[in-house]
């Protein structure tokens, strides 16, 4: 087999190399068991327009995979990444093209920095290479690849949702980013919604590629056995006194507007005034970690939970109760794996999302013999597979407010019943999977 070489938009911080926590690096660590890899990407910094002139490439190997990474300009870093990447393309895949900020000058910024990443992937190159690029920062590195002569298969795979083409052409560039994807020999998205959008997209603009899926997972062996290990550990049992033997109702979500968390608060607030029988007798833990705090977007999704929760609190709560415990900073995962055995329900309730790993995560780390519930968006990514849990309306707060009030009085029978359903999925398809078939698919493509 040859060399893996993997691109995406963040490579891991050389303190996280050793012991891999995100999707991806797992993903990769447990699919190139056998053979080398090569990640190429942004290393997270941003240096200043003289000294980021060149951009040099830092080498580091750690294991059997070698990191190369770039810095980024501020300017770059401002166009390409905060303005192009998450201020355009991220509301418009996410079916919110009100929220698209567009300025010509930033996909410009957007396309250059692309083409860079490829000037300076192109000497690293081997032959015998096989090249797998990573989301929607990076559409057109394919087609900037090919544009230098690379001739090596080469892969894409979509993280976030794809929109229908009656959204997607809002973006003046629709065209030619769909077109040139037509560089690429496999490309991967989360669902056959997401397929199914991108297909017509190149339809309609008489591009021939085709979309196929691989659903992203998790690695439910290692996550179920952090989560009963961790039981022991002093965070855990903290909470777990200060729980008092109440109910537990857990939600985890980057403070993003694709993850419906206002909708979400508003849902419970009609949960406690429709039932009040619960009120005082439940907690409701919401880790929000504010992610991409300088768009403006996100600065304006803080203030108004930030008032939600403050609301909640305010109306509901009582000397001794907090409706929400509401935390803007991040649990480490291997925290939240001992949170999520503990909690009797948990809401993943996006109103749109790539895949949404939470809702695996939840399902992986519960005890089989006292499984709590799901209550689940039908617009997660995750949600096809997962129909045994209480699927919700995220939009909806009537909706949400009587799933907790079912979730919070179901017996342990159709909890069981329901887990049984959803187990086996998480562990079928795993990050090990995903990776193993996008790569072997990437190995056919050429030979065919
Ligand atoms: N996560 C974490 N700490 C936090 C919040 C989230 O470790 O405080 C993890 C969570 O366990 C999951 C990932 O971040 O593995 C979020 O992935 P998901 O697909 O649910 O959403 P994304 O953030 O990628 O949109």
């Amino acid at each position: 087999m040859g060399r893996l070489v993997v691109v995406s938009n963040r490579v891991p911080a050389p303190r996280d190399r050793l012991q891999p926590a995100g999707g991806l690096a797992v993903a990769l660590r447990s699919a190139l068991k056998e053979g080398s890899c090569l990640w190429f990407g942004w290393s997270g910094q941003q240096v200043s327009e003289k000294v980021g002139h060149d951009h040099a490439v830092n080498v580091d190997t750690v294991e059997n995979i070698t990191y190369a990474t770039i810095d980024l300009t501020h300017a770059e870093y401002d166009g390409f990444y905060q303005k192009y990447s998450n201020g355009i393309l991220w509301p418009l895949c996410h079916y919110r093209a009100g929220l698209m900020d567009y300025e010509r000058k930033d996909q410009i910024i957007y396309q250059n920095v692309n083409e860079m990443f490829a000037r300076k992937l192109l000497p690293l190159l081997q032959p015998g290479d096989q090249i797998w690029i990573h989301d929607y920062h990076l559409f057109p590195l394919g087609q900037a690849l090919r544009d230098l002569g690379v001739a090596a298969p080469i892969g894409f795979f979509l993280h976030i949702p794809f929109p229908p083409w009656s959204l997607m052409r809002a973006l003046p560039e629709a065209h030619s980013l769909l077109r040139s994807m037509q560089a690429y020999d496999v490309i991967g998205v989360q669902t056959e919604d997401d397929a199914r959008n991108m297909n017509d997209g190149f339809s309609m603009v008489g591009a021939t590629a085709k979309a196929e899926v691989f659903p992203i997972g998790i690695d439910p062996d290692s996550f179920a056995k952090q989560a009963a290990d961790g039981l022991a550990n002093l965070e855990v049992q903290r909470l777990k006194e200060s729980l008092r033997g109440k109910p537990f109702i857990i939600g985890v979500d980057r403070l993003d507007y694709s993850k419906g968390l206002p909708e979400r608060f508003r849902g419970y607030e009609v949960f406690l005034e429709r039932y009040p029988e619960h009120r005082g007798k439940v907690v409701y833990l919401q880790v929000a970690p504010v992610s991409r705090g300088n768009v403006p977007e996100y600065r304006a999704l803080r203030q108004e939970l930030d008032a939600a929760a403050g609301r909640i609190n305010g109306t509901y709560g009582e000397f001794d109760w907090t409706p929400i415990r509401y935390l803007t900073h991040s649990v480490p995962r291997t925290l939240l794996a001992s949170f999520y055995r503990l909690a009797d329900v948990a809401l993943v309730t996006p109103l749109r999302d790539g895949m949404n790993l939470v809702a695996k995560e939840y399902v992986a780390a519960q005890d089989k013999a006292d499984p709590g519930v799901l209550i689940l968006s039908r617009f997660a990514g995750a949600a096809p597979d997962m129909e045994a849990a209480l699927m919700v309306n995220p939009h909806d707060a009537d909706e949400i407010a009587d799933a907790l009030h079912k979730a919070l009085t179901m017996p342990n029978g159709e909890r069981q019943a329901r887990w049984d359903h959803l187990e086996p999925d998480v562990w079928r398809v795993t990050a090990l999977t995903w990776a193993r078939d996008f790569i072997q698919a990437l190995g056919k493509a050429r030979s065919a």
